[in-house]
């Protein structure tokens, strides 16, 4: 949730997504379509994207993705790729989301829909873990996942210099 307020305060469609390993949060991100000027930019991509570098393993089994809205097709799409364990969300996207649109789901994944309204204890249970984890974090591995995640995001700026 906090990811998608730092989304809308940047004139973005608020989205935000964490990714879970081991009880830690590995991948935290929000849609950047607007700055990178990228329709793929949504939240979901970019924390599989940071989760895969950091895990240094392209497959997320055992990682759950927490999201604010139901993901849209492309992102079921590169959740099915990823074979996400658990991909929980809030909101319903009656009009966007991947199950109107049938979007391939990797069937071992489990999915959890509207957790703000029925399982607010989790979400608060996230938010705590995300304040305790980032400290830690920081302390322990001293920006290395930071500057990995730079990385990827300057690999993302560069490709669109390019192309203008
Ligand atoms: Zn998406």
């Amino acid at each position: 949730m906090a990811e998608a307020q730092v989304a809308a305060t940047a004139g973005e469609v608020p989205v935000g997504a964490v990714i879970v390993a081991a009880g830690r949060i590995i991948a935290r991100s929000h849609n950047l379509t607007e700055l990178l000027t990228d329709v793929t930019a949504h939240a979901e991509i970019q924390a599989i994207t940071a989760a895969s570098n950091y895990l240094g393993n392209k497959y997320l089994q055992k990682c759950t993705l927490y999201v604010t809205l139901e993901p849209c097709p492309m992102c079921a799409g590169a959740l099915f790729w990823s074979q996400m364990g658990h991909v929980v969300y809030g909101a319903s996207d009656d009009k966007r989301g991947y199950q109107k649109h049938g979007g391939p789901m990797h069937p071992k994944t489990k999915i959890t829909s509207g957790v703000w309204q029925r399982n607010v204890p989790n979400y608060s249970l996230i938010s705590s873990q995300a304040n305790e984890t980032k400290p830690r974090h920081d302390s322990q591995h001293n920006g290395h996942h930071c500057s990995r995640r730079t990385s990827s995001l300057d690999r993302f700026n560069r490709s669109v210099l390019w192309s203008k």
